[in-house]
């Protein structure tokens, strides 16, 4: 597991220039306005919180004895393990084998951890998770960088923030 960078607006501006060769315009408060959820984030004081899913252990324990299956998960995935178990059967099915066969998905994010092992299948999944997190960021920092530069009282840019189409719950 990797351990947790506590500074979620430094981790913003650095996947917005990565992304875009560009300054974040956007200040923490301002993000803070629209995606109050965010403070969640400044609510985990150990790492240890983050938790495998049932999804990825099963298939993390299963993978050396067993070819994929169904899994007999009651519930949907959430939107990080649909992600990688995605791009894991996209990849198995590229090599002719069978994939993982799993219910719907949620669209909520919760606490997620992968063991940060080298295997080529965890890192198939790690990276489509990590494309889709960040895809999701910088759709909320374009979003906020908008509403932004419209000129607003400050009561109209609350009642933006109160009717945001995501939920901040949703994604930390
Ligand atoms: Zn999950």
């Amino acid at each position: 597991m990797q351990t947790l960078n506590h500074d979620w607006y430094h981790i913003l501006q650095v996947i917005y220039y990565r992304h875009t060769l560009q300054s974040l315009s956007v200040s923490a408060n301002g993000f803070k306005s629209f995606y109050g959820g965010i403070v969640n984030y400044e609510r985990v004081t150990n790492d240890a919180e983050f938790v495998l899913h049932c999804e990825l252990k099963l298939i993390l324990s299963l993978t050396e004895l067993h070819p994929p299956t169904v899994l007999g998960i009651s519930k949907a995935c959430c939107s990080l393990c649909y992600e990688y178990i995605q791009s894991l059967n996209k990849s198995l099915q590229q090599n002719g084998r069978p994939t993982w066969l799993i219910g719907g998905k949620h669209q909520k994010c919760y606490l997620w951890a992968c063991p940060n092992n080298t295997s080529a299948e965890v890192k198939v999944g790690l990276d489509a998770v990590r494309k889709w997190v960040e895809n999701r960021i910088l759709a909320m920092l374009e979003k906020c960088q908008q509403k932004l530069s419209f000129t607003e009282s400050p009561s109209q840019r609350d009642d933006d923030a109160e009717q945001g189409d995501d939920s901040p719950m949703e994604l930390w």
